[in-house]
């Protein structure tokens, strides 16, 4: 039987740790752009480390680990990135100083693992770049997928301020940990805080429903949102607000703590797969928080089809009532996958 709590305690820490990478590397994003001569180097090298770190932690606590990461070394081994390759040992060396160059490689390719194994760890070393890039909202997700239902998830908001009523496109440098273990519960950590249950927070009969989204318009239909609402508000009397938009799983913690009602991706081009990097984490915490998290057909999420959700289209993740609504609403409108 696999020990959970250990599990837990190993990805709380990685991810932490991993944040602190992150949050190095982007205070440094400049003199980055500067050495690697490319806007997007900064995601490059922060991902890389991050990667490389959350395998370093996992590996030196539980020992031998498959892990489902979603980059490789690949890059990093090619002629004419050595600037990057140093500007990532440097970023990991920052938190265990006895890695060199090669250490980092193979770390980052323990991320090569497959899928096709009872239980398996997948990561997303920096999900929202975009996000990152702008100096706002990412994180760091980290879950335990056992036959195809993440059981254990921990997610490192760097930039999440814990304070509802904080502006969410400015970045609180404390940032927030949400974890969960399959039945147990989700939890925020905020600084050196011991862990604090979250729950989210269903409406009331005739209140307003707030909703959060992508920022970025290839990730989610908008007109498509925008009609599920107008419909939920017409039908079940709930008003709505134009979405909040946040790039990464932060979403999912941000709607798991009730701060948002639901958060929806309604899928907007034909053949496009989620990464299960892109939901374990953040699924695991909202459904242990007391919301249902299904696709946009009211099916539940399968991780057992490999590095997609080959089943699943787009997500809807609320809170029962809130979740019926809109899935309600979308049975209604007749909107189907794309
Ligand atoms: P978000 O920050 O929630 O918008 O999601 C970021 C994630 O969207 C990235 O990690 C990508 O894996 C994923 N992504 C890329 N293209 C698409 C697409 N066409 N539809 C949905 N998600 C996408
Ligand atoms: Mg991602």
């Amino acid at each position: 039987m696999a020990d959970y709590a250990k599990m837990l305690e190993a990805a709380r820490d990685a991810v932490t740790i991993a944040s602190g990478v992150c949050r190095q590397v982007q205070s440094a994003l400049d003199s980055v752009r500067q050495i690697t001569k490319d806007d997007k180097s900064p995601v490059t090298v922060a991902d890389f480390a991050s990667q490389a770190v959350v395998a370093r932690v996992l590996t030196d606590r539980l020992g031998e680990i498959v892990l489902v990461g979603e980059e490789d070394s690949k890059f990093l081994r090619e002629d004419g990135h050595d600037a990057h390759l140093e500007a990532v040992v440097a970023a990991a060396q920052e938190v265990f100083d006895d890695l060199n160059a090669d250490d980092v490689l193979k770390l980052i390719d323990i991320g090569a693992g497959d899928t096709h194994h009872g239980g398996f760890w997948t990561l997303d070393p920096i999900d929202g770049t975009k996000g990152f890039l702008r100096g706002q909202q990412y994180a760091i997700a980290l879950a335990y997928v056992e036959r195809g239902e993440p059981v254990v998830g921990a997610m490192g908001c760097p930039n999440l301020p814990a304070d509802f009523s904080a502006d969410l496109d400015t970045p609180d440098p404390r940032g927030c940990v949400y974890e969960a273990i399959k039945g147990d519960g989700a939890f925020e950590i905020v600084g050196k805080t011991s862990p604090t249950r979250i729950r989210c927070n269903d409406v009331d009969e005739g209140a307003p429903i707030s909703v959060c989204g992508s920022v970025e318009k290839a990730h989610s239909n908008a007109d498509d949102t925008a009609r599920i609402l107008e419909y939920v508000e017409k039908e079940y009397g709930h008003p709505t607000g134009e979405p909040v938009k946040i790039d990464s799983q932060c979403k999912y913690a941000v709607t798991a703590r009730g701060q948002a009602h639901a958060y929806l991706r309604m899928p907007t081009r034909p053949g496009y797969v989620e990464r299960i990097w892109d939901h374990a984490a953040g699924a695991l915490v909202a459904t242990e928080a007391g919301c249902f998290v299904t696709d946009i057909m009211g099916h539940a999420l399968d991780f057992s089809h490999g590095r997609g959700l080959e089943k699943n289209k787009g997500i809807v993740c609320a809170p029962p009532r809130v979740h019926g609504h809109v899935i309600g609403a979308i049975e209604a409108l007749g909107i189907k996958p794309a």
